[in-house]
Formats: structure tokens, C-alpha cells, sequence
């Protein structure tokens, strides 16, 4: 009995499960089956007798203690489907970079049991400590704070079309110096290899019409497709990353564009701007003195950023002055806490 009672209220399992482990461990049921019911555990963990209480007043040695019977009451009236796993949301998963050592951060829990968000580059086993020896000096950012960080700072963008429009222009302004960097490598080898392909034609020409001796053409033809060649590897082993880069972003530029001329069009509804983003926000959030940590469920803020992210197609980088939202959108982000203040932090969970 001690057994069933210590694994409802202290391991939080459910009844399914706790049947599953008598037989396991090959614990007879009372009417020596070898599977218990369900009804069975159940008939146990509703019955006070084993708390010492008997149903007509008189009292019985207990088994367990009252707070131990009091919480299995509790938990079952609390929790009908029984303990589902912990499920928790991390909008930031594969999505936060760091602009120190170039690692994503990852997801974990602290020794307090909150969550967090650390750079990858910070341990030992990561590409960046392999490579130069040091942790990275990211700091480990708490979670909850994070994402309703920016969670607001993206509603502010979002809750006025001006603002959003701001927010696209300083975004595409960004995007085309990103472009022309990115095209900067592939431009001069598209141009060689354009040079090369032409002097291959003349080539071709100078033999069709015998201008000039077959040794000559020989060694002219051999050395041109030496240097188409070259080029050609050069354009091969160009980091596949920064390819993927330049396609990111051509079409994040396509799209703040498309999304600026509807926010600058004045014949453009204001649905348009309300059903793409504002309508994931409730209509309380303009107002004065708002705690979007006190009124909002973490797994709330967390879904709905991850939403929004997905819809502005942004990643977030960090960097020692805070974060910044790059997407569609591009938003910079400073954090209200770092690590230490985080630690002091005496914000109730
Ligand atoms: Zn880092």
C-alpha cells in the first residue's frame, strides 16, 4: 500500500502505470492475481482506512501519513488524465545563434530546474572549444524572461502598422547590404568563367578558319580550359552555407518587400496587417502596466512566439548587447536580465 501511494504522489505516475509496475516486480494483487486492477488501485488510493481514518470514526494504525493520503486526493482531483509528461515550449530550438562564436544555443534546465537557454560554445565539446581552446562567453539566459522579452519587443513592432513599417525598412536595408556581400564572392567567377567560355569560342573560330598554326591553338585551348577549370572548382567548393545564405536571403528580401508595399499602400485593409499578425496577440496587450510574465502562462508566450517567428521567418542572434530578431522583420532586442541578475532573481515560478 505504501508502495502504490509513494509512486502516485511522489514519482507522479498514473494508475495505468502503477499496475504496470506491481506486475513487474511480481507483487500479487490482494486476491493473489498476478495483474492488479485498475479499480483495485484506485479502491486503495480513495481509502482512508490506510491513513488511519475509518469511515465510521473509530481510527485504525496508519499505514501512511495524512499529508502523504491528502495529496494523493488532491493530485486526483487535480489531474483526472494523470501527470501528463512535463511539456514545455522552447520557441528559441534551433533558432538562436550566438553572434560571438557562431554556435546555436541550446535548451536545458538549470540546477533550480528552470529553464534556460546556453550557448553550445560554452562547453568543452563543441566545434568552438575545439577549435580555439575557450568557452564562449555568452551568457546563459533564462528562458522564460527570453521569450517574453521578445515576445514584447515584436508586439511593439507589430501593434501600430508605422511601426511595422519601420521595422521592414530598417530590415530590407539590411537584407540588400547582406545580398551584395554574399553575391561579392560569386560575381568575379561568374565573370571569369564568362571571359574563359568567349575565348574558348574565338578559339574555336581561329581553328575553323586556320588563322593560326595547330601547335599555337594547342596550347591556347589547353590553357584556357585550365582556367575554366580552377574557376569552375572555385565556384564547387564555395561554403554550401553561405549558398543556402544568399537564397535565405533573396527571399527574406522578396518578402519584407512584398509585406512594405501592402503596409505602405493606404488602399491595403487593415485585415491584411490584423489577420497576418496582430490577431495572435490579445486585445489587452496595448494597455498600461501589462506583465506579460504575471498574466501569461510560459507555454503560452512560447507558442505564440514560436508562431510569430515562423511567420516572420526570423532567427535570433545573440550578442553581448542583447538580441536581435532577423527575419522578415529585424529587431533588436536588449535583455532586461542577464545571468546575474537572473540568480538573484526572486520572481516566484
Ligand atoms: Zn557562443
Amino acid at each position: 500500500v505504501r508502495r502504490i501511494f509513494g509512486l502516485y504522489t511522489e514519482r507522479g505516475i498514473g494508475m495505468g502505470s502503477i499496475v504496470n509496475e506491481l506486475a513487474a516486480d511480481a507483487i500479487p494483487s490482494p486476491t493473489g492475481k498476478p495483474i492488479w486492477g485498475v479499480n483495485v488501485v484506485r479502491g486503495i488510493l480513495t481509502n482512508e482506512v490506510y491513513s488511519g481514518q475509518h469511515a465510521l470514526g473509530m481510527t485504525a494504525p496508519p499505514i501512511i501519513s495524512q499529508s502523504t493520503f491528502d495529496r494523493a486526493q488532491t493530485l486526483r482531483s487535480t489531474n483526472r488524465t494523470v501527470h501528463p509528461p512535463r511539456v514545455d515550449t522552447w520557441p528559441l530550438q534551433n533558432r538562436l545563434r550566438c553572434s560571438i562564436c557562431g554556435s546555436r544555443f541550446k535548451c536545458a534546465y538549470g540546477r533550480n530546474g528552470r529553464r534556460s537557454y546556453r550557448c553550445f560554445g560554452r562547453e568543452t565539446n563543441s566545434p568552438y572549444f575545439q577549435r580555439t581552446g575557450q568557452r564562449c562567453t555568452a551568457k546563459i539566459l533564462e528562458a522564460g524572461e527570453t521569450d517574453a522579452d521578445l515576445l514584447n519587443a515584436i508586439y511593439i513592432a507589430l501593434s501600430q502598422p508605422e511601426n511595422f513599417r519601420a521595422a521592414l525598412e530598417v530590415s530590407i536595408n539590411a537584407l540588400k547590404a547582406k545580398l551584395s556581400d554574399l553575391e561579392r564572392d560569386v560575381a568575379p567567377i561568374r565573370r571569369g568563367l564568362e571571359a574563359v567560355s568567349s575565348e574558348l569560342g574565338r578559339i574555336e573560330m581561329a581553328w575553323v578558319r586556320g588563322i593560326l598554326a595547330p601547335d599555337k591553338l594547342d596550347l591556347a585551348e589547353r590553357s584556357a580550359k585550365e582556367r575554366q577549370e580552377h574557376l569552375q572548382a572555385r565556384m564547387d567548393i564555395l561554403d554550401p552555407g553561405r549558398v543556402d545564405e544568399l537564397e535565405r536571403t533573396q527571399s527574406l528580401l522578396a518578402a519584407a518587400t512584398e509585406n512594405l508595399d501592402l503596409a505602405a499602400n493606404p488602399d491595403t485593409p487593415h485585415s491584411w496587417f490584423v489577420d497576418g499578425f496582430a490577431s495572435l496577440l490579445p486585445p489587452e496587450w496595448s494597455k498600461e502596466g501589462h506583465d506579460i510574465l504575471l498574466d501569461y502562462t510560459p507555454k503560452w508566450v512560447g507558442e505564440t512566439l514560436r508562431e510569430l517567428l515562423t511567420r516572420l521567418q526570423a532567427e535570433v542572434w545573440y550578442g553581448p548587447d542583447g538580441l536581435h530578431v532577423k527575419g522578415i522583420i529585424t529587431l533588436p532586442v536588449p535583455l532586461t536580465k542577464d545571468e546575474a541578475q537572473a540568480s538573484l532573481s526572486t520572481r516566484p515560478t
